[in-house]
């Protein structure tokens, strides 16, 4: 799908750190723990290649990952920390302005939400930069295998009215499972036909 490595490249802390815009590129969001590196893991078959962004240094960084020779993949902070020091949230809010608002080269960016709980406030934080800075956004659903019979349609439902508001959200979403592999064909292949 990919034609060549996938491979972690460098952690970025500002601007001046990003590599050059010549590659098509998407990015990934998502409050921690909602199962980012799980994904970023799936979609790539390297069963731990994000374990890189989660390392203690690094989780703070926007950290970037070759997909094959014609894409970058960004594996952005895990926002939502309840204890997180506010310096450091500001700093880190600082950063993902710029870049979002700075990457030409930036196709879609995904926001990734934890089908148990649905689209929260800090979720909405998110998507409302992501419309202020122009970056069309697709919302991926992750851990559905932890929902049960009957209750997807009502995420799915909570879901679709959250993100009418946001003109810069892309109106499909993507259920996915890393833990079944499910939605992450789809999600490749979303990837893929970006031009
Ligand atoms: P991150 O902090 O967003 O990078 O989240 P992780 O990928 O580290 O996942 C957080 C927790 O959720 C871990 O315990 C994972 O095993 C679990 N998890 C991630 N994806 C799935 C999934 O698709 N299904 C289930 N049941 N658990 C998952």
């Amino acid at each position: 799908m990919f034609a060549g490595p996938v491979e972690f490249l460098k952690g970025v802390v500002a601007m001046s750190g990003l590599p050059d815009a010549d590659r098509l590129e998407v990015c990934f969001a998502g409050r921690s723990n909602v199962g980012k590196s799980s994904l970023i893991n799936a979609i790539t078959g390297r069963k731990a290649i994000a374990r890189a962004s989660n390392t203690p240094g690094r989780t703070q960084e926007i950290n970037f990952f070759t997909l094959g020779e014609s894409h970058y993949l960004v594996d952005l902070p895990g926002y939502g920390y309840a204890n997180a020091p506010l310096a450091k949230v500001e700093a880190w809010q600082r950063l993902l302005k710029q870049y979002l608002s700075g990457r030409p080269n930036l196709r879609r960016a995904f926001v990734l939400i934890d089908a148990r709980h649905g689209i929260k406030d800090v979720d909405e934080e998110i998507m409302s930069l992501l419309d202020s800075s122009a970056v069309t956004f697709q919302c991926v659903l992750t851990k559905v295998d932890k929902l049960k019979a009957g209750e997807r349609d009502k995420v799915l439902d909570q879901v679709r009215g959250k993100l009418a508001k946001h003109p810069a959200a892309f109106p499909e979403l993507i259920v996915t499972s890393s833990e079944k592999g499910e939605g992450i064909a789809t999600l490749r292949a979303v990837i893929a036909t970006l031009e």
